[in-house]
Parts: structure tokens; sequence; C-alpha cells
């Protein structure tokens, strides 16, 4: 039998767009002890969810950044996503009384340029749309920036592979050979979190509430949610926030 220490490796989930369906998410979470980041912005495109109820979801779990109007920052003049980056904080901040540390953008669209705003504004980290890593944040100057494993939708192969390709992201084009066969994400997800426990790393499950209720997905969210519970005491499950600024945790 083997004494070895094991790898170690965490659990941690995000959700965009704080569209009121995520209080039904959060109380899924809650039901299974899962931590999560939120990323929310003050106005989008979608209905959103009051500053109240931001204020009532960062009691239980991380607020992230999401710009303040959901704008994609590639199609911005830099002075305006600028002010979209920063203004997000201080947003975030005043709204739950808690320091925000994470910025996500949305679609995943940034350049150089925005992950430099994003350090200068003084987020810890960033969360990108890079699917099937399990890689540690990576640090760019003083900022983690972190990938996600699973999205809770099912891509086509194609998508997949255009996620890969465009980060050259050979460890990630492994990863989906070995564990991301068939369409069912929650098949992918379980392979690919007994590969963390394993192997160590992260295990980073992301969605939105609205693309789960509109794709009918919630029964399946269920289930992964459990799945991922009866390993929360080898993989423990923190904040992204958690995962970027160690020292909070660990
Ligand atoms: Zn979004």
């Amino acid at each position: 039998m083997s004494t070895g220490k094991l790898p170690s490796a965490f659990i941690t989930t995000s959700w965009d767009d704080g569209h009121p369906l995520d209080l039904r998410l959060a109380q899924m979470l809650a039901d299974n002890d899962l931590a999560a980041t939120f990323y929310i912005p003050r106005k989008s495109q979608k209905e959103t969810l009051s500053a109240e109820q931001v204020r009532e979801l960062s009691a239980r779990f991380e607020i992230g950044a999401h710009t303040m109007n959901h704008v994609y920052l590639d199609s911005c003049p830099p002075e305006k996503a600028r002010q979209e980056i920063f203004d997000s904080k201080k947003w975030v901040e005043d709204v739950t009384g808690k320091s925000c540390t994470m910025f996500c953008p949305p679609a995943g669209k940034f350049s150089r340029l925005h992950l430099k705003m994003i350090e200068e504004a003084g987020f810890a980290g960033e969360r990108t749309v890079e699917l099937f890593s399990t890689a540690l944040p990576r640090r760019i100057g003083t900022l983690h920036v972190m990938p996600t494993s699973i999205q809770t939708h099912s891509h086509g192969t194609s998508a997949y592979l255009r996620n890969i390709a465009r980060r050259r992201a050979l460890a990630n084009l492994w990863l989906y050979i070995r564990f991301g066969a068939g369409d069912d994400w929650t098949a992918a997800a379980q392979r690919l979190v007994d590969h963390c426990k394993d192997s160590g790393g992260v295990f980073h499950l992301w969605g939105h509430s609205w693309e789960i209720d509109r794709h009918e997905q919630w029964q399946r969210l269920e289930s992964a949610f459990r799945y991922l519970k009866q390993l929360t005491m080898q993989l423990p499950a923190i904040t992204n926030g958690q995962l970027c600024v160690p020292s909070s945790t660990r």
C-alpha cells in the first residue's frame, strides 16, 4: 500500500453574468458544500440580480467583477475598457463591503493590454474561458491568470478544438483526447475530476445559470454537484480567489 502523500488538488466553480437564476444555482451549491465565485456585472443584456441580492449572495460565496455593463473589452476603446475594469471592482466592493480580488472579462475577450489594466486595477486574478485545463493559475506580472476545466454546456468537438488551438495548449489537447470524448459534459467532468484526484491540479467547473436553464441542464448539474461533493474530502472546494491568493487559505 502506498504511503506517499497525495498531490494537491482542488475543486473550484465559477458562474457568470449575475442572472436571477444564480440564486437557484447558489442553493444547489450550498446543498452540496461547494465553493463558488460569481462574476457579476452591474448591468447586462440579460436580467441581473439587484444589488441587495448580490450582497446576500456574497455572504456565502465570492463575488468577482465582470465589467460594469457586460461589455466585450476587445470591442471597446482602451479608455472605456479601463473604466469598465476599474469601476467594476469598486462597484462589487461597494455592494458587498468586501474586497474584490477576481475579474472575468465577458465572453473571455481580452488582450495583453487588458491584462495590464486588470493588474493595475488591483485584481489578484483573472478567470479566462480556456477549457480542458487542470493547471493552477499562471502568473503574468502580479496577476494570476486562471483557466477552466469544463463548462456546463456540451460544445461540439470543433468548438473544443478551436478553444484549444487558439491557445496552442498541447496539455489541454492531451486532456481532451484522454477525457473529453462524447458530447455529455457531465461524463467528461467526472473523468477529469478523477484525473485531478490522482494527478493533482485544479478541477474548475463553470457556466451560466441562464444557459443551464435554456438547455435544461439542471438535473445534469445536480448529478455533477453530487459527484463533486463526495470528492471534497480529498479535493477541497475553494473559491477562484482562494486559488489566486494562496495565503488566504493555504
Ligand atoms: Zn458574461
